[in-house]
């Protein structure tokens, strides 16, 4: 782990060992170990994906306990919440992390992340003309990635394809 990675990692544990403790709750090692895995997954995770990396490394640990620790990371500001319209919530990290949208591939499930000052500014220029004062905002896209783009257009020019075609051919010869 780079020495900035290490350092950040200290500051997010003592932000969740802080809000624990706000919260009036016990510091667990069920709990630590919750929050270190989610810490150290770059990824969207739902509380089902969390708690199967979870279970990896303590089976005894229970999907309420992790589902509970992402809630509490979530009020701590170290997680978000951000949904893909698959009816599920997922968790990203958030704690110095820059604001960023989504474009969500509707074949593989791929969620790819973007910024774009531009569109930001467009969007404060909309609340604006609206006199709507914005707190905050998710942008997200639903459509099919490069990887399956490239996948469909292989399927529609192999030779299999054409098959009907031939066949209607040769019946009409006959
Ligand atoms: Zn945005
Ligand atoms: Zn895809
Ligand atoms: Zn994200």
């Amino acid at each position: 782990m780079a020495k900035k990675k290490a350092e950040e990692f200290q500051k997010e544990k003592e932000i969740f060992l802080d809000h624990i403790q706000k919260a009036g709750l016990r510091r667990t090692s069920q709990r630590d170990l919750i929050l270190e895995i989610f810490l150290k997954t770059e990824e969207h995770l739902s509380s089902e994906d969390l708690y199967w990396l979870v279970q990896k490394k303590d089976p005894n640990v229970g999907h309420t306990t992790v589902y509970r620790t992402l809630k509490l990371l979530t009020e701590a500001g170290l997680a978000r919440e951000v949904r893909f319209g698959d009816g599920k919530t997922y968790y990203e990290h958030h704690y110095n992390h820059e604001h960023h949208d989504h474009m969500i591939c509707t074949e593989c499930g791929k969620v790819i992340e973007f910024f774009s000052a531009e569109i930001e500014e467009w969007q404060d220029k909309m609340a604006e003309k609206f006199g709507f004062k914005p707190t905050h905002h998710s942008l997200r896209m639903w459509g099919i990635c490069a990887e399956c783009q490239a996948r469909e257009s292989e399927l529609q020019s192999t030779p299999s394809g054409a098959q009907p075609r031939v066949r209607v051919k040769s019946m009409m010869g006959n």
